[in-house]
């Protein structure tokens, strides 16, 4: 066992209906004196109640989705003339992403009060879209200083994007098996990721305001994401940079989509990531052991997961998102520049324009694997 592994330096403090008091406490402890909050619109309500013990100097709810730099570059000059020390931003990953924006140029210290589970709070990677193009970096001074998880804010997201949100986590597990920088650390920690948001996400599709639910979900969420953030991005999230920054797509619902393609593609060219994705959606989908041993590991890895899925009603069509099949070929041109070198399977302009296509149209999964491994 040979490895190299960064530990990001984050505060977390987990703690549901715990959220006003320990933003007012992180604020005193941090010694910030002129605090901007930022929430989008639909968060505003949320972020109110959030911030009702604290003193804030400016609100800014101009945020958009995949942060356009020209919506950066106004919540910049805001902060700015209005000598911001501290931003505490309360909503999904597009706030979260608006702040990191504003933290990457003025260097700004970031609290991160998330109400999604798409886990930006628990990296230290940017995103900024300019001309229909997505870019991502990585800079340390984007990581929110302190991260204050409180599973009552996520109550009022809607069953089906609570769903869509937390399989955007799962994805970040999964693609942490394959990433640059995948390693046991990562790996262990994308595996109890997994079994928390596969039990979390079951509860919450039954009944959206299952409190133990959400807690499991979030927790999952948060170290689904440190997972993620330490292994780098694989070509799922290669695939899904390119869906959301030129086609507009929405994040959680393209990335719930996209998973089972990119585990059709992967898994069978990576025996551990398959054998830890059978354990973690096992235990996960609470099964025994033993129940589909006719299957090999990648496949019963894909067949969990399409039964996690349909449990719980997820999205699984890109179609429906607004994607045509007409724009597979601009896509594939795309994500071919940026697929990973430690991607597992070998995936040619053939490979990715025939899993885009069937992401696309919803085609099952299964016959993918098939295709692409016979
Ligand atoms: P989002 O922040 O756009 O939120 C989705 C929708 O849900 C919005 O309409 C929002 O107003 C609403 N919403 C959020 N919380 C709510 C709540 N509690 N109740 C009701 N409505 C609520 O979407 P997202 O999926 O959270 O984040 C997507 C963005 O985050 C993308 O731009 C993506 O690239 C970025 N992201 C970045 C990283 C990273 O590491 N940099 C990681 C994950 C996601």
């Amino acid at each position: 066992m040979k490895f190299g592994h960064i530990t990001l330096g984050q505060r977390i403090l987990f703690g549901s209906g715990e959220a006003a008091r320990n933003v007012k406490d992180e604020i005193a402890r941090i010694g910030a004196k002129r605090v901007m909050c930022i929430a989008g619109g639909a968060e505003m309500d949320i972020a109110k109640s959030v911030m009702s013990l604290a003193e804030v100097a400016l609100w800014h709810s101009d945020v958009v989705q995949h942060v356009p730099l020209e919506i950066a570059e106004k919540a910049r000059e805001a902060a700015g003339s209005s000598n911001i020390d501290l931003i505490v931003c309360v909503g999904g990953g597009s706030t979260t992403g608006l702040a990191k924006a504003v933290a990457l140029t003025s260097g700004i210290p970031v609290v991160a009060v998330p109400t999604t589970y798409a886990g930006s709070e628990a990296t230290n990677v940017w995103g900024l879209t300019e001309n229909a193009t997505k870019t991502t970096g990585v800079d340390d001074r984007v990581l929110p200083a302190t991260v204050i998880y409180d599973a009552a804010l996520t109550m009022s997201l809607p069953g089906s994007l609570s769903v869509a949100s937390g399989l955007n986590a799962l994805a970040h597990c999964v693609d942490s098996l394959w990433a640059p920088r995948a390693d046991p650390i990562n790996a262990a920690l994308a595996s109890e990721a997994i079994k928390a948001l596969a039990q979390g996400l079951l509860r919450i599709a039954q009944d959206p305001s299952d409190m133990a639910g959400r807690e499991n979900t979030l927790y999952g969420a948060y170290i689904a994401a440190v997972a993620f953030a330490s292994a780098g991005s694989g070509l799922h999230h290669k695939i899904c940079h390119v869906l959301g920054g030129t086609f507009n797509m929405p994040h959680a619902e393209t990335h719930a989509t996209v998973l089972p393609y990119v585990v059709a593609l992967n898994a069978p060219a990576s025996a551990d990531a398959s054998s830890r994705l059978v354990a973690a959606l096992r235990a996960g989908l609470s099964k025994e052991s033993g129940d589909q041993a006719a299957h090999s590991d990648a496949s019963e890895a894909l067949e969990l997961l399409i039964e996690l899925k349909e449990r719980l009603g997820a999205p699984s069509n890109l179609q429906e998102y607004g994607f045509k099949e007409s724009e597979v070929e601009e896509a594939t041109r795309r994500v071919l520049l940026a697929v990973p070198e430690s991607n597992p399977a070998v995936a040619t302009e053939e490979v990715v324009a025939s899993l885009l296509t069937a992401a696309c149209l919803g085609r099952d999964p299964r016959q993918l694997l098939e295709e692409v491994h016979a």
